[in-house]
């Protein structure tokens, strides 16, 4: 046990352990070279104890510190090792489940306040990179979410809705907009949404951190939780090393915590999806003649593509999904032939960076968010909607412990149903397969100039926004 002054004083110690980051287009650039992270060892105690430090578990604990408690944080690899330090880096307003969805669901009231509170999650991020003075963060404005079969006047009708209904200000482009920054004929025109905008989802994570270790939270890397128990009035967290006490828990574990099994109720409910992403070698010129939109790129489809430009001149492109664990072997050859299936005219060019990431999917594809148990609360599922949503997570997670702020309770009709595991998983990708077979003829008969099926995505979200 390698402890410090500090770690004694207060019952607990540290140690030291190596621990290596996914590699990605983000990390390289940062040069990540610190490897080793400081772990729980011993006996501590917090008011509120935070499980996972991806954006959920941080914005929770950056929030909490903020209105005057006393945070720490256990962290199974490292800060940022999940999700929020592999994604494309879209923020939008809106949340996994589509709109429509929503509204059968909880009514059009219901659904335009938790559409509100997705959108209090876009300020956050934009709100806390300019207090930061943070702008090198952001890479470029605007989301264009792209069509790939005729759509008829779906793109109008869903404009007018979106402007009545959510007061969100939507632009349609025509194809020949579309074709004007984008040199390829496969989409059928889009929606410009001129609120959203991309960041490096590593850069924003990392000072997400550093404002909570400057806020006074304590964050301990390499602690898997792997028991949380209810004693007394109050809960204790164990690690293998370690053990917290506290009077509250907030559970952010997403869909790392099903495969660490951290604690069942919430992992049942919870379906781990994997996404991909590859980034290619510098492109030069060759790419700002085909692409010249900086913003978040994307289309409808289910499971669609999702791209952007970054460092300038390389393309970051990202896909797929599926409920397997394994990585595919091809994964950066399937993604360079999606890339070349829309631009043919790239050629060839090398993947300098390819790797996954695991998204946490409720089935009904809403956050799993609010207390369910006395003193237990979660923040997670956020599925491929991750950056606004928990961002609003902490926000209202944070408010409701200090303050007793019930917004929370809008989340209560999307409780914790039983992801139907095996079973469950399969099913996804069965679906996921189905679905991707009817947008494969949908954009066939589109290319006959025959009408195609409007398609309603399944899991577009990734980037998608409303
Ligand atoms: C490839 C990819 C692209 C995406 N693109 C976008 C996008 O463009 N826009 C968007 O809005 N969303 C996107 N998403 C989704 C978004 O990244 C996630 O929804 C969001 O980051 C989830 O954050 P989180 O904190 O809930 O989970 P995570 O970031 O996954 O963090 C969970 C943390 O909990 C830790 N943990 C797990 N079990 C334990 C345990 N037992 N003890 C302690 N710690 C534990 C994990 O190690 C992990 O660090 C994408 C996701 C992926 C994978």
């Amino acid at each position: 046990m390698n402890t410090t002054g500090l770690g004694e004083a207060n019952g607990w110690g540290f140690m030291s352990v190596p621990h290596e980051h996914v590699a990605s287009f983000y990390r390289h650039e940062r040069r990540d070279a610190a490897a080793s992270v400081i772990g729980l060892d011993g006996r501590a105690h917090a008011e509120i104890c935070v499980i996972g430090a991806g954006l959920a578990g941080l914005t929770t604990a950056f929030e909490l510190a903020r209105r005057g408690r006393r945070v720490l944080v256990l962290e199974a690899d490292r800060v940022g090792w999940g999700a929020s330090g592999r994604n494309a880096g879209f923020v939008s307003c809106g949340f996994a489940e589509g709109l429509d969805a929503l509204e059968a669901q909880v009514g059009p009231a219901d659904s335009r306040a938790l559409f509100d509170l997705s959108r209090l999650g876009v300020q956050y991020i934009a709100e806390t990179i300019v207090s930061a003075n943070r702008r090198d963060i952001v890479g470029g404005r605007g989301g264009l979410s792209l069509v790939r079969t005729s759509p008829g006047d779906r793109l109008q009708r869903r404009q007018e809705r979106m402007a009545e209904s959510y007061g969100c200000k939507l632009d349609v482009w025509s194809r020949e907009a579309v074709c004007e920054v984008l040199a390829t004929s496969a989409y059928f025109g889009g929606l410009h949404d001129p609120a959203a905008f991309h960041i490096d989802p590593v850069a924003y994570t990392d000072l997400m951190a550093n404002r909570c270790r400057a806020a006074g939270v304590w964050i301990f890397e390499a602690s898997p939780v792997s028991r949380i128990a209810n004693v007394g009035a109050g809960w204790r967290v164990e690690t293998d090393r370690g053990v917290v006490h506290c009077e509250q828990v907030v559970l952010a574990t997403s869909a790392y915590g099903v495969l660490n099994q951290t604690y069942r109720p919430v992992d049942r409910a919870v379906l781990p999806v994997a996404t991909y992403v590859i980034t290619t070698e510098p492109l030069g010129e060759r790419l700002a003649d085909i692409i010249r939109f900086r913003g978040c790129l994307s289309d409808t489809r289910r499971a669609g593509d999702y791209y952007r430009i970054v460092g300038g001149d390389r393309l970051l492109w990202g896909g797929r999904i599926t409920t397997r664990r394994a990585e595919p072997a091809r994964l950066a050859d399937m993604l360079r032939q999606d890339i070349q299936r829309i631009y043919p005219q790239l050629g060839s060019f090398k993947v300098d960076y390819a790797w996954s990431g695991l998204m946490g999917y409720a089935r009904h594809k809403m956050p799993l968010l609010g207390q369910i148990k006395q003193g237990l609360w979660v923040a997670t599922a956020f599925g491929g909607h991750g950056l606004n949503t928990t961002a609003m997570a902490g926000q209202l997670i944070a408010s409701a412990i200090t303050e007793q702020d019930d917004r929370w309770r809008l989340f209560t009709p999307f409780g914790l149903r039983w992801g139907g595991g095996p079973l469950g998983r399969a099913a996804t990708q069965l679906h996921y397969w189905q679905m991707r077979a009817m947008d494969r003829a949908g954009e066939w008969r589109s290319r006959r100039g025959r009408d195609a099926k409007p398609s309603a995505p399944v899991i577009s979200d990734v980037q998608a926004g409303p």
